[in-house]
């Protein structure tokens, strides 16, 4: 690396601690708004919250936590998560967030991976929390969100422990490269591995996340993360709260539909962001009742995690003048990695070439670069047509993992490869056309499942659609859809077939099609086609 002449500027951190002194000296009236296990809403000031998160640090120091230990938490999307995700960093210790939707097994192995010291459990998840207790070793302390409950005996309670403590004073000065927080991968393949970011990464992410062309926050807006805190760090979204002092409503455990349109219409929610499942289940919601909720103030809807139908956007949009902003990105990439809006080249395209943009995965924020390879590792070109694996590299994009397995994820020169097949266009728009590992190979032929899922969504009965992989005898692979239809809807095989017909060519159209009850998922929301494989992959064959 070259430098010529050094730059005369100072080498000031970049750290959480920074944005947690600024949410007490620039914003203290800013508001957390928590909706409990009981379903009562409860509000604090970002004063409050500068507070609490500096007594729980001083809590955990007087119970041995020392820079560089792991607290994890267990905990559903709250206020005291919150504090957990500014207290523990602030004293250089690393908050590690498990996802309450794993195995019980899955989640002791991560534990015992990271070799997490304390954790921070919310009371309604102990039954889980106790099935892997005693295989972690590491486990010394235990504290419980009690929720207005009772922490039992053996445990630390939250409120009475942080009640007791003066905020801690002299923090840190922290290296902008150590670590804030760990998030483990929810591969269905192999173990899960760690990701670990830092103060750096972090602050970076959340400064680019708040700008106009990435999700664009700012203080006079009112942030739903609906996207666990266990997933990728609710996606940054804390973070760049706090950042611009914007209000953050906490939806705690109650996802269903109806509870999130009701928090986002009482608490003027402008920006909320989840998974595509959510969102279905809200758009059918709001189909039945549009007029049941005001929901004016709502700007932006971000849809990430799985792809977002096309037909889903439109219809919030048309139906409903809402705005979806459809974005890609990975545990590994902190996790914002590009954002689908209507470039400038596109303005006076035509509403379909503009929806086909926003039903992309988008473009590149700042500072990540995309590009794909082909199987010899040379990059392919941006003609919107040849598909590759999609590799990145950025500041929050992971340069290894946890305990450094994984090391062949990570090219020689420099680059994550992210395992997502794709294509990217002339405008750099990245089009997701699957996982790497449930590519559809047909007489030597990759077919995009993720394009045929769209066009299946598109069909006015079909509320849920996976194209996956079954074996062939002839062709080796053949797609095969399994299908949720919308309560009260009916489509015949034939039909849905036909609506297919004449958007693909006539090999990409699947053999057949099952209508199934659900699609089995992840624990993050997304299908888990390892699973359709098991239990239809030979269906194929018995015909
Ligand atoms: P995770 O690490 O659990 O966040 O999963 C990352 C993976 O989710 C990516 O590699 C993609 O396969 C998938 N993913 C994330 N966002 C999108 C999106 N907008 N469209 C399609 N797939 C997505």
């Amino acid at each position: 690396m070259l430098r010529p002449m050094l730059g005369r500027m100072m080498d000031f951190p970049l750290s959480l601690s920074h944005l947690l002194e600024r949410a007490r000296t620039q914003f203290p009236r800013g508001e957390i708004v928590t909706r409990r296990a009981d379903r009562s809403l409860v509000r604090a000031s970002y004063a409050d919250f500068h507070r609490r998160a500096l007594q729980l640090a001083a809590a955990l120091v007087r119970l041995g936590v020392r820079p560089g230990d792991r607290v994890a938490t267990l905990c559903w999307n709250h206020q005291q998560h919150l504090e957990a995700y500014f207290g523990v960093p602030a004293l250089g210790a690393v908050v590690h967030t498990l996802n309450l939707r794993l195995h019980p097994s899955e989640l002791g192995y991560i534990a015992r991976h990271a070799e997490d010291k304390v954790v921070i459990v919310d009371r309604s998840l102990l039954p889980l929390f106790e099935q892997l207790r005693a295989d972690v070793r590491s486990i010394e302390r235990v504290i419980v969100v009690a929720d207005g409950g009772a922490a039992p005996e053996g445990t630390l309670d939250y409120e009475a422990l942080i009640a007791a403590e003066a905020p801690l004073e002299a923090l840190p000065t922290l290296d902008e490269r150590s670590a804030a927080m760990i998030c483990y991968t929810s591969g269905t393949t192999g173990n899960p591995k760690g990701v670990v970011y830092s103060h750096r990464s972090t602050v970076l992410h959340a400064l680019v996340a708040c700008t106009t062309d990435g999700i664009g926050i700012g203080e006079r807006d009112v942030v739903l993360p609906v996207v666990p805190m266990f997933h990728a760090a609710a996606w940054g979204l804390p973070f760049a709260a706090v950042a611009t002092g914007a209000k953050i409503v906490m939806p705690g455990p109650h996802l269903d539909p109806p509870s999130l349109l009701e928090l986002m219409a009482s608490e003027g929610v402008t920006v909320a962001a989840g998974v595509p499942t959510i969102w279905l289940g809200i758009l059918a919601l709001l189909d039945e009742s549009p007029t049941r909720w005001d929901l004016s103030r709502v700007r932006n809807m971000v849809i990430g995690g799985s792809a977002a139908p096309a037909s889903m956007i439109e219809g919030f949009s048309r139906r409903h003048k809402l705005e979806v902003l459809h974005a890609w990105g990975m545990t590994e990439t902190n996790p914002l990695g590009t954002v689908s809006r209507v470039a400038r080249a596109l303005e006076g395209a035509s509403p379909e070439a503009q929806l086909a943009a926003r039903a992309s995965q988008g473009r590149a924020v700042p500072f990540v670069e995309t590009r794909h390879v082909g199987e010899d590792g040379r990059p392919l070109p941006w003609d919107g047509e040849t598909m590759g694996e999609l590799e990145v590299r950025g500041p929050w994009v992971a340069s290894s993992y946890f305990g450094d397995e994984g090391a062949d994820r990570f090219t020689q020169d420099g680059w994550f490869k992210t395992g997502d097949v794709v294509t990217i266009d002339a405008h750099g728009y990245v089009r997701i056309t699957d996982r790497a590992k449930d590519v559809i190979k047909s007489g030597g032929e990759w077919i995009s499942s993720v394009a045929l899922e769209n066009a299946l969504m598109s069909h006015p009965a079909v509320l849920e659609a996976a194209v996956f992989a079954a074996r062939h005898p002839k062709w080796d692979e053949r797609p095969l859809a399994a299908v949720v239809l919308k309560g009260g809807k009916t489509a015949s095989r034939d039909e849905l077939l036909a609506h297919l017909g004449g958007r693909f060519a006539r090999f990409w159209l699947p053999d057949d099609v099952l209508f199934v009850e659900q699609i089995p998922r992840t624990s993050t929301g997304k299908f888990l086609k390892s699973k359709l494989r098991e239990l239809y992959g030979e269906h194929l064959m018995k015909r």
